[in-house]
């Protein structure tokens, strides 16, 4: 493990902890698990649901209800530009948005979060915006969201979303704040608002419809945020409490913690160069045995293992060949080097489909209508 380090159960949207008992975040927080009998409920859940990377959600029933009888929902996701890349744990929520998206939501939403980042990233508004424009937006594109099927809005100029925001800071008390996130800024409490803002206006154009929203697990406080405030501006709005679903961390490649940014060489961006997803790999924690004959012997422990992570969450797309590869690597008839070519040679094909993407993406965002209100 990394020194320095913070582990624990804390669940903290704004920092880089591993949740090591997911189980217990989940009783703590009143999530629930999604089963098999959830998975059954879902039409074609994609490979992280059926993986069970995604592994709780809130109330989505509701929302496994509307797909079934096709009755109207909506998605929603944002982009924060605090950075001039993506990671790939933020590739896992376009691939639940997407997932909602292809299901029949009858309308999804793309926002960027400029406002959220002037006051916590210390961006100005131009900045936000332009690498919401040239890099952002378009890489959301190149993942996979459709344009013609979503909607997308800068917070600044969205006056409904602030507004919103302004009328929620009157009904959450500081102490509500930090028993929710701890230790709280104004930044961060201008942020959260912003964010539940974000997650109810839909409900603002389409008044009794239900909305989904996929987030990674520490994102939760955000989202348990929100359902109070829905409770608390009852006599106001009729809003929704909104359903959530929750996929679990990317590992860092040291195999200590989630992937961040903070921590470059442990973690594998959006877009990366050949050779350093090379060298990254190759240095990747595995579940390898401390030599080669153990391996064959023992077998090696893919539960444990980064590069093993790698191919589940991002890299296979077939379940018999992931099925294939986890035998295998139990019975001791695969070695770590095999893995770690494989895994090289995969994310250096998804890096180049990327590039390819974003290029026609960049174009596409120069089409695209922003919601002003
Ligand atoms: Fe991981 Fe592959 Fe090594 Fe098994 S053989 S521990 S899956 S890298």
């Amino acid at each position: 493990m990394a020194q320095g380090v913070k582990r624990g159960p804390l669940v903290d949207p704004w920092g880089a902890v591993l949740v090591e008992d997911y189980v217990r975040v989940m009783e703590q927080f009143g999530l629930e698990p999604f089963t098999d009998e959830f998975l059954r409920a879902l039409p074609n859940p994609n490979k992280l649901m059926r993986r069970k990377v995604v592994f709780c959600h809130r109330d989505l029933w509701v929302i496994a209800e509307a797909i079934r009888e096709r009755r109207p929902f909506y998605v929603l996701t944002g982009i924060m530009p605090s950075a001039p890349k993506i990671h790939l744990g933020t590739r896992m929520v376009i691939e639940n948005f997407k997932y909602f998206q292809e299901a029949g939501a009858t309308e999804a939403f793309l926002l960027v979060a400029d406002v959220e980042a002037v006051a916590t990233r210390g961006l100005t508004l131009q900045e936000a915006r332009r690498r919401a424009l040239e890099f952002h937006i378009p890489a959301y594109l190149a993942l996979g969201v459709d344009p013609d099927k979503t909607k997308f809005y800068f917070q600044s100029e969205n006056r409904t979303v602030l507004r919103l925001a302004a009328c929620f800071s009157g009904r959450v008390t500081l102490a509500q704040m930090e028993a929710i996130y701890g230790t709280v800024t104004p930044g961060k409490v201008i942020a959260a608002l912003l964010d539940a803002a974000d997650v109810l206006y839909p409900q603002t154009r389409a008044k009794g419809v239900p909305g989904v929203i996929p987030v990674g697990i520490d994102q939760d406080p955000h989202m348990r945020l929100v359902r109070d405030i829905v409770k608390r501006v009852k006599s106001e709005f009729s809003f929704i409490p909104p359903a959530s679903v929750y996929h679990k961390f990317t590992p860092s490649l040291d195999g200590s913690l989630k992937m961040s940014k903070s921590v470059p060489e442990s973690c594998i961006e959006l877009p990366e160069d050949p050779k350093s997803v090379e060298r990254k790999i190759w240095k990747a924690f595995t579940g390898g045995r401390g030599s080669l004959a153990e391996q064959r012997e023992k077998g090696g422990r893919p539960e444990v293992c980064v590069v093993f992570e790698l191919f589940k969450q991002h890299l296979i797309e077939d379940d018999r060949e992931l099925d294939r590869i986890y035998e295998e690597c139990r019975s001791g008839a695969r070695i770590c080097g095999e893995c770690k070519t494989y895994a090289t040679e995969l994310m250096v094909e998804l890096m180049e489909t990327f590039q390819a993407e974003m290029d026609e993406a960049r174009a596409l965002v120069k089409e695209l209508e922003f919601i002003k209100e």
